[in-house]
């Protein structure tokens, strides 16, 4: 088991071996980029895709899912880069949703009050959120997406990781989002 007393040990490692080199960076993402993905442990963006330390700000939730409170919370977020506006980089943006294999999103299938809760929908309107399919639901994600976001400086892709192989797949590639 991990205990608390661990992590502060990593903690003064990190302080000692990395930290300085940490001091410059911008609270802006240095790659223009935000991941969505679930809190899987096995699925870590930083992992799986090598994102390196302030390259991307990374939203994780359960099933990596773009609901109502993923929105509200990336409202959030562009606040706080035009409140930020030193280190911002002027490319667009690149947002990727990444959903992945085995996600424990299939044994909610069942919970049908819980799910509808999560996504701010009807029970009925749950069957269109593939719970129990991440190569459908990154489609929908990003769909939402294209719906929700105005900007031409905007792309948004959908990935798959694959727990058995380590494997990612561009489910969707990146697309602009339609104009405003
Ligand atoms: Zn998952």
């Amino acid at each position: 088991m991990t205990d608390v007393d661990e992590l502060v040990r990593r903690n003064a490692d990190f302080v000692a071996e990395e930290f300085p080199t940490g001091l410059s960076l911008s609270i802006n993402p240095t790659g223009n980029m935000m991941v969505v993905g679930c809190v899987d442990p096995r699925v870590d963006p930083s992992y799986i895709l090598g994102l390196k330390r302030g390259e991307a700000a990374v939203i994780r939730n359960v099933g990596g899912r773009i609901t109502p409170a993923t929105l509200r919370t990336m409202k959030m977020l562009r606040k706080v880069g035009q409140a930020n506006p030193d280190g911002k980089a002027d490319r667009p943006w690149n947002l990727v949703i990444l959903h992945h294999t085995d996600c424990g999103m299939t044994d909610l299938a069942p919970f049908d009050d819980l799910l509808a809760e999560y996504f701010e929908v009807s029970t009925a309107e749950l069957a269109a959120k593939s719970v129990s399919d991440p190569y459908g639901s990154v489609r929908v994600d990003v769909d939402i997406i294209h719906g929700e976001i105005r900007r031409p400086d905007f792309l948004v892709s959908g990935l798959v990781y694959d727990v058995s192989s380590g494997t990612v797949e561009v489910v969707v590639p990146p697309t602009a989002v339609p104009k405003a």
